[in-house]
């Protein structure tokens, strides 16, 4: 693997068909995946390692992300990069920028009213992703569901030539969404955590079981939110992320609440499979996540 700081020399190392990876590094399974999904489908696995200034709407989130580019790298080997492209502020940022890539509409719900500017800033850095690393594919996890959603409506906008590839979410053994801002979570936050995840999975066995009403799906998690402080759970259409009364087509149910210091986000898709419907409830680890180790 190598580990670039530019992006002509990135694409120095390009053979075949490119599959990029963003991410903002301190890796745990789920980016993991995400490179192992790539290495399968394509000929140069490039993955991004940039913690993007632009998406941080709280500077003391950006000052204590971690960060720790010896570990991710060894772990980006070892799910098979081929390039690690870890730029300098310089290299993203030549001079302050004053162009912004904003989608609108989709953007202006959930993540977007806590958040704002947030998406703004993701769709910005991934627009100068793909025209400097210029992909064939890209690989996003369907953890941040909405992000998704943003992301493949600004491709398709802008027309950029980049096949936008989803992937499962990925959970501990007890089903809470990996994100490197767990390991703020202290124990004693970690049963609030659980809530989450708990009360998405009881509204997946229910819509597969037939309920089709959104406003009691949203009651099944609202229901397990004891101790968690809600921020929103919406059921919305997975292109528009518009609200939805009825899960009648393809449908994300998105929760976001605080444990403590940490805000947490999660969601299941609802996928059609044969004209039945199908709760990508993600995939869980059998132990506990390398974010603890
Ligand atoms: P981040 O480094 O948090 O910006 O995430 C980089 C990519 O990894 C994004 O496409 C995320 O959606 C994805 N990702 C983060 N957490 C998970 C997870 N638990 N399962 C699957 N994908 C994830």
């Amino acid at each position: 693997m190598e580990l670039v700081r530019t992006f002509a020399d990135a694409r120095s190392f390009y053979r075949g068909l490119v599959a990029l990876v963003p991410t903002m590094g301190f890796f745990h399974e789920g980016h993991i995946s995400l490179m192992r999904s790539a290495r399968l489908a394509a000929d140069t696995v490039v993955v991004s390692h940039f913690i993007n200034p632009l998406q941080f709407n709280d500077p003391s989130d950006l000052e204590r992300y971690p960060h720790d580019l010896e570990r991710d790298m060894g772990m980006a080997e070892e799910a098979g990069a081929d390039v690690l492209f870890a730029p300098p502020r310089g290299e993203m940022f030549p001079r302050e920028p004053v162009t912004r890539v904003q989608v609108t509409g989709l953007t202006e719900r959930m993540e977007g009213v806590t958040r704002p500017g947030h998406f703004t800033g993701v769709a910005t850095v991934v627009t100068k992703l793909f025209a400097g690393l210029q992909p064939h594919t890209a690989y996003f996890g369907r953890k941040d569901g909405q992000q998704l959603a943003v992301l493949r409506r600004m491709t398709m906008d802008l027309s950029f030539p980049v096949t936008i590839v989803a992937h499962p979410t990925v959970r501990e053994p007890d089903g809470l969404a990996l994100s490197s801002r767990n390991i703020f979570l202290g124990v004693e936050d970690r049963p609030s955590a659980l809530e989450l995840s708990r009360g998405l999975m009881a509204a997946a066995t229910a819509a597969e079981a037939g309920e089709r009403d959104g406003r009691r799906l949203e009651d099944l998690v609202l229901q397990s939110l004891v101790s968690a402080q809600v921020e929103y759970v919406e059921l919305v259409s997975q292109e528009t992320l518009e609200r939805l009364d009825q899960l009648d087509r393809l449908a994300l149910l998105a929760v976001a609440a605080r444990v403590g210091e940490t805000r947490l986000i999660d969601n299941v898709a609802f996928d059609l499979v044969g004209g039945e419907v199908v709760a990508d409830r993600g995939v869980r680890l059998d132990r506990t996540s390398v974010l603890y180790r």
